[in-house]
């Protein structure tokens, strides 16, 4: 086998800060050039643009991907009934190979759906880590700790996430990079949190967290000690710019001038928010405070599958219907949301089509009845797209899927282990 540097995407509409008809370069791993006259240019691959909307691929800022084999596990259940008869039962039979399987499923659906990078907290990482190195895709990672306010547990926790740190941050050609990752407030001892803040700064490393998901989580941290949860984490030195926040559905103003302060990345998960009725997330007024905010699927059994798409439409039209201001949320606000506001909260160089950043790249067909006429890509992508529409991908400057075939995964396989997998739980 040859190995290939060099990708040119001929003759495609270009969809980034601007919309632009041309041409996209690839050498190595990195965007090179992007011009309107590069069709005699020579590269190893040549891909044919035309009738397709070339994109940065989509970054999942929260997701648990192992939970691809809970799918339709506690439907329509509150969170705390979902979690404590549905989900964590299940979760305690997990073992490496069911999340190896659950892994490389979710990577399957996410490739197919153009998603290039997620943020995944969970058990059993070295396994997720192991599936993305083979998938191709860029992903950051923690494994979720939770000490339910025990000294044994915390010690136990913490040490697993030193090992992980060890053994994959910075792998697979950097494509794989480790985040801490205590669960959240509510399951975690102020001793763990400050010590997953520590551990974080000494390997300079992102801290993932969930906060202030539901009411229920405020209003018990509230009675227990007089302060809301980001006052709380505020107090003890866990937020800046390397934090991730998972929901923020029930922030306050003046919570909202601490996340602005230290600069906090907020994931929001509409359909995980909807589907467990958590609430609606400020979106509109995290933006209008200047607070970089992403979007995530959450794990499958709140969503119940990966597709970035339907949260961008989702997002937008939540944040319209929540303010009945159509104006809230356009189109290009959402989009950026779920490419370029992604790579800043998970530190990564991408999320744009523009020269120097990392080739993560995914192209739309438009040759569909559901995307004609395309007055507005920008329009279509957000509104009329279905993830089912990705017909090419390429990550880290290489090939993932090209006419909706999978290029490093074995579909029949990923599908036919997942299945077994699944019966066990
Ligand atoms: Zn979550």
């Amino acid at each position: 086998m040859t190995e290939t540097n060099s990708i040119l995407i001929k003759d495609t509409t270009i969809l980034s800060d601007s919309i632009i008809k041309g041409s996209v370069l690839v050498v190595d791993n990195k965007i090179e050039e992007i011009s309107t006259n590069l069709v005699d240019k020579d590269a190893d691959i040549v891909i044919n643009g035309q009738n397709k909307i070339t994109m940065p691929g989509l970054i999942n800022t929260h997701s648990h991907v192992a939970m691809t084999l809970l799918r339709g596990v506690g439907d329509d259940q509150d969170l705390q009934t979902w979690l404590n008869e549905y989900i964590w039962p299940r979760e305690a039979k997990l073992n490496e190979e069911l999340v190896y399987a659950g892994s490389k499923l979710a990577m399957a659906e996410m490739i197919k759906t153009g998603t290039t990078m997620f943020n995944d907290m969970y058990f059993y990482m070295e396994e997720t880590a192991k599936a993305v190195e083979e998938s191709g895709m860029r992903a950051l990672l923690g494994y979720g700790m939770i000490d339910l306010f025990d000294e044994e547990k915390r010690k136990s926790e913490l040490n697993e996430t030193k090992k992980f740190i060890d053994k994959c941050h910075n792998t697979a050609d950097g494509r794989v990079q480790v985040a801490v990752a205590p669960h959240a407030p509510y399951t975690c001892s102020e001793e763990i949190l400050k010590e997953s803040k520590k551990l974080a700064d000494t390997h300079n490393l992102k801290l993932h967290i969930h906060v202030s998901e539901t009411k229920q989580e405020v209003t018990d941290l509230q009675k227990e000690r007089n302060e809301t949860p980001f006052e709380y984490l505020n107090n003890i030195g866990l937020l800046d710019e390397n934090t991730i926040v998972a929901h923020g559905v029930w922030t306050t103003p003046e919570e909202m001038k601490i996340l602005k302060e230290k600069d906090v990345s907020i994931s929001h998960n509409p359909s995980s928010n909807m589907k467990l009725a958590s609430g609606i997330a400020p979106v509109n007024d995290y933006i209008k405070n200047g607070i970089n905010v992403g979007i995530g699927t959450d794990g499958v059994s709140s969503n119940n599958n990966l597709d970035m798409f339907s949260e961008m439409k989702l997002t937008a039209l939540l944040q319209k219907v929540n303010t009945l201001d159509p104006k809230v949320l356009p189109a290009k606000e959402t989009f950026d949301m779920a490419t370029k506001n992604g790579a800043k909260a998970l530190g990564v160089n991408s999320g744009e089509i523009k020269e120097g950043k990392l080739a993560d790249i995914i192209l739309v067909n438009t040759n569909v009845p559901h995307m004609t006429p395309v007055r507005n890509p920008l329009s279509n992508i957000i509104y009329s797209a279905l993830g089912t529409d990705v017909d090419t991908v390429i990550c880290d400057g290489k090939i993932l899927m090209e006419n909706k075939e999978l290029k490093t995964i074995n579909e029949k396989k990923v599908i036919s282990d997942a299945i077994n997998a699944a019966a066990e739980l």
